[in-house]
């Protein structure tokens, strides 16, 4: 396998050969020598939390291959559900990108030699759109298993004999599935040993890091999964109009949207939901969510308005009890939040609507 691919796809069996091979020893990481690859694995981490995702940087293949496992590493021993799955989506959107600048043939080689997904070429017209892919329904429902977005759902989907019928960018959507549940798996695997001293000065690092972002990536006093139920009125209200097509007004998109990013919604997500439900376009939609969430432009994230502004523009709606209690809509959802978890045991299931 040639270096650049493992270094753009390091979760490869191939790619974790090659590592393997080089049978790296965690005091080595301590040596001046590994410096780099430690360093760009707590660049790694930083950018899934400050960022939502990990950049790829392919100028040195090596480095970024080798950094991949010990980022891991280091997520695990952090020991935090939140950041684990904060990582696993900042690396899983990292291969999607990748993956879109691809052929066709490398989606095949992933999916079939990584996934073992039965994943052919189609050349199926429907509705006026051209699906050059389609995917045995078993491995769809899988690797769509993450995603809880109508979208997805089966019956949502063109299924003939069997068959999923798929676009490039969808195909490309379901290995970041598959490779967010991967890393997910890999760094709740807890691991605990005594370490080296630099790699204990990376990890408090991160601690720090972390720490100082909790509130504004949404980790803080809010559950880990976003809660349908938990939703106020008003979000419920946006929600439900978005998904029945009613056109919204600027203040409701910006209201749901930021609301949305605030609950811990994954940037990927919001926009599949927009992108699924309008004729928006994906590259502006993108850019406008990834604006509220602090990604891009002026780098501030934004927080929904007050419940008297939204009372002001008319989407304050359906007030219940807890309305009367608070000012602000996500302090509705964390008041909400802790009653449904606590009527509702986790292995019953609670409506989440992200993954
Ligand atoms: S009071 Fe606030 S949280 Fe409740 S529906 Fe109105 S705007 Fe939403």
């Amino acid at each position: 396998m040639l270096e650049r691919d493992a270094a753009k796809y390091p979760f490869l069996k191939e790619a974790v050969r090659l590592v393997d091979a080089l049978n790296i020893q965690l005091n080595d990481l301590a040596d001046p020598s590994f410096s780099k690859i430690l360093d760009r694995a707590t660049e790694r981490v930083t950018e899934a939390i400050i960022e939502g995702v990990v950049e790829a940087k392919l100028e040195d293949y090596m480095t970024e291959l080798l950094s991949y496992p010990v980022a891991s590493m280091l997520v695990s021993l952090k020991g935090d559900s939140f950041l684990d799955r904060r990582y696993a989506l900042a690396e899983a959107v990292r291969i999607y990108f990748l993956l879109m600048k691809e052929d066709s043939k490398t989606l095949f080689d992933i999916a079939i030699n990584e996934f073992n997904w039965d994943l052919q070429n189609t050349k199926e017209n429907y509705d006026g759109q051209t699906y050059p892919f389609k995917l045995f329904f078993n491995n769809y429902l899988h690797s769509s298993s993450i995603f809880h977005e109508d979208k997805w759902k089966l019956v949502n989907r063109i299924l003939k004999n069997g068959y999923v019928l798929l676009q490039q960018n969808e195909v490309a959507r379901l290995i970041q599935g598959e490779v967010e549940m991967l890393i997910r798996e890999r760094v709740s695997n807890r691991v605990n040993f005594d370490l080296p001293s630099p790699i204990k000065l990376k990890l408090e690092e991160i601690s720090k890091i972390f720490e100082e972002n909790r509130r504004k990536i949404g980790a803080e006093d809010l559950p880990l999964e976003v809660i349908r139920e938990a939703f106020p009125p008003c979000m419920t209200y946006c929600l439900e109009g978005l998904l029945s097509g009613r056109r919204a007004s600027h203040m409701e998109r910006f209201a749901l949207t930021s609301f949305l990013i605030n609950v811990g919604m994954p940037i990927e997500s919001i926009v599949d939901l927009y992108v699924s439900v309008t004729d928006f376009d994906e590259a502006l939609t993108r850019y406008q969510i990834e604006h509220i969430a602090g990604l891009k432009g002026n780098k501030t994230r934004y927080t929904p308005p007050l419940c008297d502004t939204l009372r002001t523009h008319g989407i304050c709606r359906n007030k219940d009890e807890i309305c009367e209690r608070i000012k602000h809509p996500l302090n509705y959802y964390r008041i909400k939040a802790k009653r449904v978890i606590a009527s509702q045991p986790k292995e019953n299931g609670t409506n989440i609507i992200n993954n």
